[in-house]
């Protein structure tokens, strides 16, 4: 296929640069300098848009996905695909579907998680939402950037995954990290701890695959001194989206509300910002309860 692949942060090259590897033609767009490996670089979006089959978008938030959207659909060929794997607000992605579908251009919301790692490794789970067409279309795509992508229904599903995914995950690492801190004050031994919860109700994700407590449990960012992983900034953004989402709907979620509000503090008070989003745990060790 051509693509044309706009937004080659931290994601997006990796990304960029493992679909150009399994044998597609790879156009490139970013507003900063940069070299991908096998990836040509475009002098515009609209470069991308007039020689690619399918654009996908890794972009850091809605309104720049939106503005990018109006810079390059109208230029694209009828029947073929934007795929915006960024995370961003359900509505920005709700609209950009209109204006694809406007322009009989198929939209597909598919935000990715895994982060850094995953994306060099094409090992991405992708939740997808948009016309069962368009998933058709770009499994093949999804093959090689991911392990799974899972199509969520509508567009704006996809979006509605993710944050409810990052919102859980935000909520557990919290829970694990005040656990062990908890364990710390009573004496308990973290290794005690870990064996135990890894094995028993308690046990999840944040415990099992990404113990936030350092030479504890597989290698982790808790092992490489917090250094991101997936950081302290990204799970606040989705703890805010998660916010936005349920505002829009009224829907009640007490536990992400106070999530966001922990990691809010901690990105912009504390010293979280630019941390891993397991450094909850050297924060909690240093708490007492006033
Ligand atoms: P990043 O900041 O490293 O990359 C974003 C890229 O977009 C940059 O290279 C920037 O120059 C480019 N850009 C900005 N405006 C542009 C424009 N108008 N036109 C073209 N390019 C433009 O961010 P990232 O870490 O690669 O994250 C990208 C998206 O993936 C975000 O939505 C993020 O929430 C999501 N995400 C990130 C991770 C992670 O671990 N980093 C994990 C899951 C999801």
């Amino acid at each position: 296929m051509r693509i044309g692949f706009i937004g080659l942060g931290n994601m997006g090259a990796p990304m960029a640069y493992n679909l150009a590897k399994a044998g597609h033609t790879v156009l490139g767009f970013d507003t900063q300098t940069i070299t991908v490996k096998m990836v040509e670089m475009a002098q515009t979006p609209r470069d991308c848009a007039e020689k690619a089959e399918v654009i996908i978008t890794m972009l850091p938030n809605g309104k720049i996905l939106k503005s990018v959207a109006d810079e390059t659909i109208q230029y694209m060929k009828e029947g073929s695909i934007f795929l915006d794997c960024s995370t961003v607000d359900v509505a920005s992605a709700k609209s950009v579907a209109e204006i694809a579908k406007n322009h009989t251009v198929i939209p597909l919301d598919a935000p990715v998680s895994g982060g850094i790692g995953g994306a060099k490794e094409g090992t991405l789970t992708f939740m997808v939402g948009g016309p069962d067409e368009g998933f058709i279309k770009v499994k093949e795509l999804f093959d090689i950037m991911g392990q799974k992508a899972v199509h969520c229904g509508v567009s704006g599903n996809g979006q509605s995954a993710k944050i409810c995914n990052n919102m859980i995950l935000g909520a557990t690492m919290i829970a694990t990290c005040e656990a062990f801190a908890l364990a710390d004050k009573l004496g308990l031994d973290r290794r005690a701890m870990f064996d135990v919860v890894s094995t028993s109700s308690g046990y999840s994700w944040s415990m099992n695959a990404y113990c936030p407590a350092p030479g504890i449990g597989p290698l982790t960012p808790s092992d490489n001194n917090y250094i991101p992983g997936f950081s302290s900034d990204l799970m606040l953004k989705d703890l805010t989206l998660s916010q936005i989402a349920a505002e829009s709907v009224d829907a009640d979620t007490p536990m992400g509300y106070l999530a966001m509000t922990l990691y809010r503090t901690f990105v912009e008070q504390e010293d979280g910002a630019g941390k891993d989003f397991s450094a909850m745990l050297p924060r909690f060790e240093k708490k007492n309860r006033s």
